[in-house]
């Protein structure tokens, strides 16, 4: 298909890709694909407003009612699954399994969200005092402002729509301006959903385009009690503090420095399957992608040499053509960034296989994925560099390997390979990884979405997805009720008069 057949088919009218003023190319072969309409900021605070006052219906509605309008979200996305799908490839430059899984990471959340919109409970805790009961009620906390990143152009904004729509929130949605394209057409759809739902206040779901000064307007409106960023620690760094300051809540995403351990007693076969996935998928551009190996020194020299024999073998290319494993970087920066970092690993001593340019098609940035064995973890290595460069550090003992998998300031995903139950509950305990994800036998990335998503220290703190994240997109309320013909007070305080 060419690119025109692609937007047609996910739904863009010439109105929507045309006119605008912000240029939109596609990473395959950086094609200008569009000219999308920016929202103009003075425009923001009747955003906000309509918001509010969808807010003050939708939090009446009850929470079951309100997950039909995401069951019918689910459906819409289950319908359209294949035109966005290609569109996440053409936007985003996934390969074509990912953009359809990304799309179904998004009918998996609404699936999740629709069961919890009938499971919204809090606890009933035992009174001190006598005809006294004790409990805790959630409620809807008001409009939920989403800034999503490039790399999952949908799956972000959905993971965090399904939960807040159920719990009573509306959401305005700003996505990366490198993806606005995914965002309208992913509005469209949440359109039809709306509509077939009937009665959804308007406003209940807004999307604006823009750059950051966009995202800054919903980051220091008041009347945006949520804030959940996507991104970089730079721009976490900056909305972070902004949202704390006005006493909003923040939740955050932001980058990834993950690691694997490779004990001596791992699976060396299934070890590799997971590193290749897990640093060059998606070309390295995922927040839970491989970047540092820590590998046993008795295995090191071996696993490099069975990756270095796998990475040669990896399709690179048109990430629209059946077979391509690894596509394009999101743009020509990018690369330079990569080819940059690569040049100071090399400079603190770093010996490189692969991590150049790469041809595939004329105009996109592709690149063949570097692995660097390093003789330390050195400056560069302890930074998130958004690209497929894995960084190969040896260990000895797994103190030592959990203390090199420790010593950088992300905390997102991390694990061990090892058939040593006691290595991989050392791993998991309170002296292991201090990462959000921790798991054994599975690389770091493709976390499902049944769990809480997200990770410690630069990396945000915030949670999103499965278990009880939930709980972040409501306010929580301690209701006492005296059902006796006394007042006595706790802690056993007399105040008689
Ligand atoms: P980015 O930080 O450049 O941009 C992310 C979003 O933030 C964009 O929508 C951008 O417009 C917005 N933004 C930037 N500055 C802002 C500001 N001052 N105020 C408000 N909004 C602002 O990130 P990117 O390049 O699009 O994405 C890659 C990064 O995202 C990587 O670091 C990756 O690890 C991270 N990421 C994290 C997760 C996670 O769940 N932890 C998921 C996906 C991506």
């Amino acid at each position: 298909m060419t690119h025109a057949e692609t937007l047609k088919a996910a739904g863009l009218t010439q109105a929507e890709i045309t006119g605008g003023t912000l240029a939109v190319h596609s990473p395959i072969d950086g094609a200008l694909v569009a000219h999308v309409h920016e929202t103009n900021p003075v425009d923001m605070p009747a955003i906000i407003a309509r918001s509010q006052e969808a807010f003050k219906a939708w939090r009446t509605v009850p929470a079951p009612r309100r997950g039909e309008l995401v069951r019918l979200l689910g459906e819409e996305l289950r319908a359209a699954k294949a035109e966005l799908g290609a569109l996440v490839t053409l936007e985003a430059g996934k390969i074509t399994s990912e953009g359809l899984g990304e799309v179904q990471e998004m009918i998996d959340i609404c699936d999740f969200a629709v069961g919890l919109s009938r499971q919204i409970y809090g606890l009933t805790i035992a009174s001190e005092r006598p005809g006294h009961r004790m409990m805790e009620t959630w409620h809807p906390m008001g409009p939920c402002g989403i800034i999503s990143a490039f790399n999952f152009p949908v799956a972000v904004w959905s993971w965090n729509a399904a939960l807040a729509l159920v719990c009573g929130d509306p959401v305005i949605w700003k996505p990366s301006e490198k993806t606005p394209l995914t965002a309208i057409a992913s509005m469209k759809i949440m359109e039809r959903a709306l509509k077939r739902f009937g009665d959804a206040p308007e406003g209940l779901v807004q999307l604006v385009i823009g750059g950051p000064a966009i995202g800054e307007a919903l980051v220091n409106s008041k009347d945006v009690p949520i804030i959940s960023a996507t991104g970089s620690t730079r721009m976490g760094g900056i909305v972070g503090p902004k949202v704390a300051a006005r006493w909003g809540r923040p939740i955050l995403e932001l980058g990834g420095n993950n690691a694997m351990i490779v004990a001596p007693s791992a699976d060396l076969d299934m070890a590799v399957r997971a590193i290749v996935f897990s640093a060059v998928g998606t070309a390295g551009q995922r927040c839970t992608s491989l970047r540092r190996l820590i590998a046993h020194n008795s295995i090191k020299d071996d696993l490099v040499a069975k990756l270095a024999k796998a990475y040669a073998s990896l399709p690179i290319g048109d990430p629209r053509k059946a077979g391509t494993l690894i596509g394009p970087l999101i743009d020509a920066a990018s690369r330079d960034r990569m080819l940059a970092q690569i040049a100071k690993a090399r400079a603190e001593g770093g010996r490189v296989h692969g991590g150049e340019p790469t041809e595939g098609v004329a105009g996109g940035a592709y690149v063949s994925p570097a692995l660097i064995e390093m003789p330390a973890q050195t400056d560069t290595v302890r930074e998130e560099t958004f690209a497929p460069i894995l960084y190969v550090l040896g260990y000895e003992t797994l103190d030592e390997a959990i203390f090199i998998q420790n010593d950088v300031p992300q905390g997102l995903s991390s694990c061990i390979f090892t058939l040593n139950l006691r290595e991989a509950e050392t791993f998991l305990s309170a002296a292991g990884s201090d990462c959000g994800i921790a798991n054994v036998n599975i690389g770091p990335s493709g976390a499902e979405i049944g769990g809480a998503f997200g990770g410690e220290k630069e990396t945000g703190g915030g949670r999103e997805s499965g278990s009880d994240a939930w709980k972040g997109y409501m306010r929580r309320q301690t209701n006492t009720i005296n059902y006796s013909a006394q007042l006595p007070l706790a802690q056993g305080v007399k105040f008689d008069f």
